[in-house]
């Protein structure tokens, strides 16, 4: 099986239909760039940017996190970098800040946090609005769910660009992973250039599961009827809106889901480098007419059982 995958591992990733897709490697350390060559991937579709600022153990400077910008940006030959601004909070602790919640999944974290601190989201906006005048780079927006999150970010980076009187191309997009940024992604879109679903977090706050809590894993199930038929809403509402949407969650790893992924027409993904071969293979294994029946029937489970039963049966590893 091992032998199968890794007969594929140079190839560009693209369905069994011949169509491409865009496969990015998840990293979150200057080192792990170099992933990209060596897992033949098309770029970075998520720079988790707060492992970089826990490594140095204090907050950087805007210079600092610049030169940890570009040393991954050096490395990728012209490809994309997608980074997202620091998801701290929850499970991952903020530099300089202790932050003491009683629930901390459902607190400031995140974007909420950069909300919170502006001086601190400012200095981040800054490096990469630096960046993004020397190489191809995305912003990508964590746990956005409210328009006035997004908004409040937007008015930010406006006044960030003015303050240096730099005005690059630098795409926009938020993390899906919030019931209620599915609800609203048509308040949004217009604002936006892309959008990536983060479906841990998704998964965990459909669920109302903590992700890390093993007492709640069995109320965390990867694959449920309930997460497919969320997919399969924003999957919609993203196409009707024209909103380019890709999926950097762990659920992109699962050979299981890619065929109901793809027939819902996501055309990108981003995951763990390691996982390159096998997800090339599972993707060229991929033919739309039968993804499209599988489909229908995965929105007709009502039951996990049901449907792990239903996608056991058509995966081909
Ligand atoms: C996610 O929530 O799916 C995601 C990709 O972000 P993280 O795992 O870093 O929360
Ligand atoms: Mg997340």
């Amino acid at each position: 099986r091992r032998q199968k995958h890794l007969a594929c591992l140079a190839d560009n990733a693209a369905t069994g239909d011949g169509e491409r897709v865009w496969l990015g490697a998840n990293i979150g350390s200057v080192e792990e760039a170099d992933k990209v060559a060596q897992y033949h991937l098309d770029g970075i579709g998520l720079l988790r940017s707060e492992f970089l600022y826990m490594a140095e153990g204090h907050w950087p400077d805007e210079a600092r996190q610049l030169s940890l910008y570009r040393a991954i940006a050096r490395q990728l030959d012209g490809a994309p970098l997608i980074i997202r601004t620091f998801d701290f909070g929850a499970d991952k602790a903020l530099p300089g800040l202790n932050l003491v919640e009683a629930n901390p999944a459902l607190g400031q974290r995140a974007i909420r946090l950069g909300l919170a601190q502006p001086e601190r989201l400012k200095t981040q906006l800054a490096a990469i609005v630096r960046l993004a005048m020397e190489y191809p780079v995305k912003l990508l927006l964590p746990m956005i769910s409210l328009p006035e999150e997004l908004e409040g970010v937007l008015a930010q980076l406006e006044q960030v660009k003015a303050e240096l009187a730099m005005n690059p191309p630098l795409p926009v997009g938020i993390m899906v992973e919030t019931p209620a940024a599915v609800l609203m992604l048509d308040a949004m879109a217009d604002k936006l250039d892309f959008a990536s679903v983060g479906t841990n977090d998704l998964a965990q706050y459909c669920y109302a599961a903590d992700r890390n809590n093993a007492n709640v894993s069995p109320h965390y199930p990867q694959l449920s009827p309930a997460l497919i038929r969320l997919l399969h809403q924003l999957s919609r509402q993203a196409k009707a809106l024209e909103l380019p949407l890709s999926l950097c969650g762990e659920l992109a790893s699962e050979p299981r889901a890619l065929p109901l992924l793809l027939a819902m027409g996501l055309r990108s993904f981003s995951i763990t480098p390691v996982r390159s071969a096998e997800i090339k293979y599972q993707l060229q294994q991929y033919r739309q007419a039968e993804g499209k029946a599988l489909l229908a029937k995965a929105l007709a489970c009502t039951h996990k059982r049901e449907l792990l039963a239903l996608l056991n049966d058509c995966v081909n590893r």
